[in-house]
């Protein structure tokens, strides 16, 4: 099948024709007439490759490719190689915020467009899903639990997002805990490498790309296939959530509750920070469950500006004594020190559980939110000094909230495999801080600027007290500050990015690397 290409002369495209060099029409051209690409080419600009979930930057491609299959990803990245100056970004769900997907008169790649074909397989006693690196993550729960009452085992919150993005971030959430990132649940994957070539690869197999290729922020191959680890999907889960006053009681339970073995503790932990009002956001009313409203009489009066929900999930089938379950909830809720009466619980189907962020997305839609700019900020702190953190951050910097979920909550490093390409602190329990920042748009909301600004001065702040930190989905403008966030694995990365992406073609959104000419 011929490529299927349109072109519009528009301005952008003369503003594309003047500012670049006669190598990107040779591509043009070549991609168009030569390639024989099995999908399409827009070089239409109107579709979404220039923006992102963030939409603090915006860049425009020369082209946005819909690939039909790998071979088509790797024949565009073999284009990109041909010239002298082009980039290529894989392009997810756009969900990042500081324009990691996009490549300013270069190459983008929908993803989105390679997501067909999940297959669930069993390899002696394990069963795995194979789904394409476009694939999203709803996708997967609704084949894997409809389809043969199996899921994959580590999660994010959100799950419109695909495969092939979040596998090269980490992906956590509330299973983190226990079964580490989606990183850590991965068998195998097919990448095309910055070199073109696609390879399988595996723990066992061509190791160093698979380790490099999780969590290594798309620099050295397109993830266009994964195997996921699947088990037993429950049928029902124990939604709870508890609320603290005091921030050092609310850590000690959600780390006693991460360090015990699997059957003493709950089968999800997470928990955020809320402000201490009635704020209806971000306030009491944002903790509630199910019908019970929040009654504010509990919160002692000593507390600060700032309260603390942990929130657990326990999970059931449906043949369960419901009796047993009640024992099961209150023997574990037992051992905690929450606030007595703040406690909230809901029971809800193990599907509804997981899409639990679409209500929220529906909402922050209709409200007009979702298409606002997304100044998030997601760091992960040592336990060492996440309560220093509070002090400085939650208690002060942030005292009247940020419009959003303040997610805070713990992780084991010994559930992460440091051959994968994620940098950690040091220690084994440190915390996920997420800043979910969703205001209303300027003017209505404060200007996105001065929002940007206090991200800088928490981790500002967070380097000046020689918090032991790193960001996650991190971003920085320089190569100076992704030296010092990979630290002595620096040395690694770059290694790994000669070896399989040595033109430094791939990712240029995340500005580690310029391409060689
Ligand atoms: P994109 O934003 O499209 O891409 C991200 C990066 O990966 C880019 O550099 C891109 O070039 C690269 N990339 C994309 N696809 C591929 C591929 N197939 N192969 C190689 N590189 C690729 N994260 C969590 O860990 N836990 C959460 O609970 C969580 N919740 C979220 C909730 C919301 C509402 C949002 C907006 C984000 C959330 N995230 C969470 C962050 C999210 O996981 C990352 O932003 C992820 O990258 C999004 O996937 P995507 O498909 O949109 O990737």
């Amino acid at each position: 099948m011929v490529a299927h290409s349109e072109r519009f002369a528009n301005e952008n495209e003369t503003e594309m024709r003047t500012d670049s060099n006669n190598d990107a029409d040779d591509v043009v051209s070549y991609l168009c007439n030569d390639l024989d690409l099995k999908g399409s080419i827009d070089f239409s600009q109107t579709g979404p490759a220039p923006k992102d979930f963030g939409g603090l930057f915006s860049a425009r491609p020369l082209a946005f490719i819909k690939p039909a299959d790998t071979d088509d990803v790797a024949k565009v990245v073999r284009a990109a190689l041909r010239s002298s100056n082009l980039t290529v970004a894989a392009r997810g769900t756009g969900h990042s915020i500081n324009g990691q997907t996009m490549a300013e008169r270069g190459l983008v790649i929908d993803m989105r467009a390679l997501e067909e074909g999940m297959e669930v397989i069993r390899l002696g006693e394990s069963v795995y899903v194979d789904v394409a690196g476009g694939a999203l993550w709803g996708d997967v729960l609704k084949c894997c639990v409809s389809g043969y009452g199996l899921a994959p085992r580590s999660w994010t919150d959100y799950l419109n997002v695909t495969v092939g993005g979040t596998l090269s971030n980490a992906g956590v959430s509330g299973q983190t805990f226990r079964y580490g990132p989606q990183i850590s649940n991965v068998k195998e994957l097919e990448v095309v490498t910055g070199k073109g070539e696609t390879c399988v690869c595996s723990e066992v197999q061509n190791s160093e790309l698979f380790f490099a290729a999780l969590g290594g922020l798309g620099q050295f191959g397109i993830i266009t296939r994964a195997r996921i680890l699947l088990q037993k999907a429950p049928d029902m889960v124990r939604w709870i959530r508890v609320v603290y006053a005091e921030f050092e009681e609310f850590c000690r339970d959600a780390e006693f509750l991460v360090t015990r073995p699997e059957g003493e503790t709950f089968d999800f932990v997470e928990g955020f920070a809320f402000v201490n009002s009635d704020d209806p956001v971000q306030g009491w009313p944002s903790v509630s469950l199910g019908s019970t409203r929040f009654n504010r009489a509990p919160v002692p009066q000593t507390a600060g500006p700032v309260l603390y929900c942990l929130e657990v999930a326990l999970h059931y089938e449906n043949g369960d004594d419901p009796s047993s379950i009640d024992a099961a909830a209150s023997v574990k809720l037992g051992r905690m020190r929450f606030c007595d009466g703040l406690e909230f619980q809901v029971d809800v189907s193990y599907p509804e559980f997981l899409l639990r962020v679409k209500q929220a997305e529906q909402e922050a839609r209709a409200a007009g939110q979702w298409d606002a700019p997304h100044p998030w900020l997601n760091l992960f702190i040592s336990n060492e000094h996440i309560a220093d953190f509070d002090r400085t951050v939650f208690k002060e910097m942030l005292k009247d909230g940020v419009g959003g979920p303040m997610l805070v909550y713990p992780m084991l490093r010994s559930r992460w495999d440091d051959r994968t390409s994620v940098v950690l602190p040091e220690g084994e329990i440190f915390y996920l801080v997420a800043l979910l920042r969703s205001s209303p748009p300027y003017p209505q909301g404060p200007p996105v600027e001065e929002l940007v600004a206090q991200n800088l001065q928490i981790i500002q702040c967070c380097t000046q007290n020689g918090f032991d930190f790193k960001l996650y989905l991190p971003h920085y403008k320089t190569q100076e500050g992704w030296k010092l966030h990979f630290g002595n694995q620096w040395s690694r990365f770059k290694k790994r990015k000669s070896c399989f992406d040595p033109m430094a073609l791939l990712a240029p959104g995340q500005r580690i690397f310029s391409r060689n000419y």
